[in-house]
């Protein structure tokens, strides 16, 4: 008898794989935190010590979110309607220098059990309230005390006063280097848990932090995020600064690389995207957020001929309003069809492998996550389409861009684990009592404010 620790049976598999294999009804077995068998039959004579009948329902791999900031699920709906730097001074700037550890812990827990809810496997923080080390070990905390699996972005900003950015977010390159590398020493990376870095924007860089920053990345092998042409401010504090433009200055000190994830890019050239899909850099694509700061729509169809690898971000819940990766797929579709006046620009398959494979590529682990095959990690959910939003289903992709949300999402499987299913989460966290928890700290938030 073949012992595995989980087979899921009679699901319909989309494996997202090269060939994009899909079984009508087919089993997986997982072992430990891998996937130990994929096909139409399992291997004779084999038992699972966890057992899922999933008939009716469709597995795919978990979706990969590369770009949230976490703190501000305790923002949601603050400085509405304002374009992003008055956005920003009204919301996450203000209550970034001020939000406590416990609150950061919760904001993640808030965050992350909404993703794993909605489908999505791995998250990436990308942390910028640098004041107190105890708020990034607060917020890894949160991440981890779920299940979800975690990259935690330590970026930093060593200039931008100009522009709004707090002094106390304010440090030199090589001190903020220096709390990276505590960090990764800290947390002994593994698969579950990566440390990286990156500078927040373009307006709180210098040249000289660029190339601090990269000189460690390389030396360490560490990967990088940043925000890059989100609107047109990132240019204009290059040229007043530099003389030119914000991409220019980074493929000249050598920072445009395979290890580097770009998030927004709204205002990319036909230049910007060769030397993109030159250097191997991924895209974080945030459609939400994009729209709801009126900075406009990404060239995400022209990336994606180019060879550009193009991943989905929900970005923070201050400028998305919720951390939902179903939702921000079928935006990343409509948008595009919309502004191109063309149906076909952007298809259901090309928005999910966006969401798992892009995204497995964009955080360096496309051998490990992003399709069902054997011997990868065992990070997938189970969907079910018998919900009124739903059904009937004639065709599983288009189903899941364009007619989801969370009530579809059956289990949510990380690492080989069962970290949600129908409705409760592993952790042992309830929504009940997390919801109360974080009222009463939203209380302590304003007070803190006013005051
Ligand atoms: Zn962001």
């Amino acid at each position: 008898m073949n012992t595995y620790d989980l087979v899921i049976r009679n699901a319909m598999i989309h494996t997202m794989d090269r060939d994009k294999r899909v079984i009508n009804r087919g089993n997986v077995a997982v072992q430990g935190d891998r996937i130990a068998w994929v096909g139409e039959d399992l291997p004779d004579r084999c038992r699972g010590i966890q057992e899922i009948d999933a008939d009716g329902m469709i597995l795919f791999p978990g979706f990969i979110d590369t770009h949230i900031h976490i703190f501000q699920s305790f923002l949601k709906g603050l400085g509405a309607d304002h374009r992003l730097i008055e956005w920003l001074n009204l919301s996450a700037l203000p209550y970034g220098q001020i939000m406590t550890p416990r609150q950061h812990m919760l904001a993640a827990q808030l965050a992350c059990m909404e993703a794993l809810k909605s489908g999505c496997t791995s998250i990436c923080e990308f942390f910028y309230t640098n004041q107190d080390p105890d708020l990034a070990h607060a917020c890894i905390e949160g991440m981890r005390s779920t299940g979800i699996r975690s990259v935690f972005i330590r970026t930093f900003q060593d200039t931008g006063e100009e522009y709004g950015m707090p002094s106390i977010f304010i440090e030199p390159a090589d001190r903020a280097m220096h709390e990276v590398e505590a960090l990764r020493k800290r947390y002994h990376e593994d698969d579950m848990l990566s440390i990286w870095t990156g500078p927040d924007v373009t307006w709180s860089t210098t040249k000289q932090g660029y190339q601090t920053m990269l000189e460690y990345c390389q030396s360490e092998n560490v990967r990088y995020s940043m925000h890059l042409k989100e609107t047109e401010v990132d240019n204009e504090m290059c040229f007043r600064y530099y003389g030119k433009d914000i991409v220019d200055l980074l493929e000249e000190i050598g920072f445009l690389t395979d290890r580097m994830l770009a998030v927004h890019c709204v205002n990319l050239t036909p230049d910007d995207i060769r030397r993109f899909a030159e250097h191997g850099v991924s895209i974080s694509h945030n459609p939400a957020p994009n729209l709801y700061l009126g900075s406009g729509i990404p060239p995400i169809p022209e990336n994606l001929r180019a060879g550009v690898n193009v991943a989905l971000g929900t970005d923070g819940a201050a400028s998305n309003n919720s951390t939902d990766m179903l939702e921000t797929m079928k935006l990343a579709a409509l948008i595009q069809k919309g502004i191109h006046r063309d149906a076909s620009v952007i298809t259901a398959d090309q928005v999910i492998r966006m969401a798992a494979c892009g995204g497995a590529r964009a955080i360096g682990m496309e051998d490990r996550l992003g399709t069902l095959e054997i011997g990868k990690k065992a990070d997938m959910i189970l969907f079910d389409p018998r919900h009124l939003k739903s059904f009937p289903n004639h065709d599983a992709e288009a189903t899941v861009v364009y007619a989801s949300s969370e009530e579809n999402i059956d289990a949510t499987i990380v690492n080989g684990k069962i970290v949600y299913r129908k409705g409760n989460f592993e952790c042992g966290i309830t929504e009940t009592e997390l919801l109360r928890e974080i009222a009463v700290e939203v209380e302590k938030m304003k007070a803190k404010m006013q005051g």
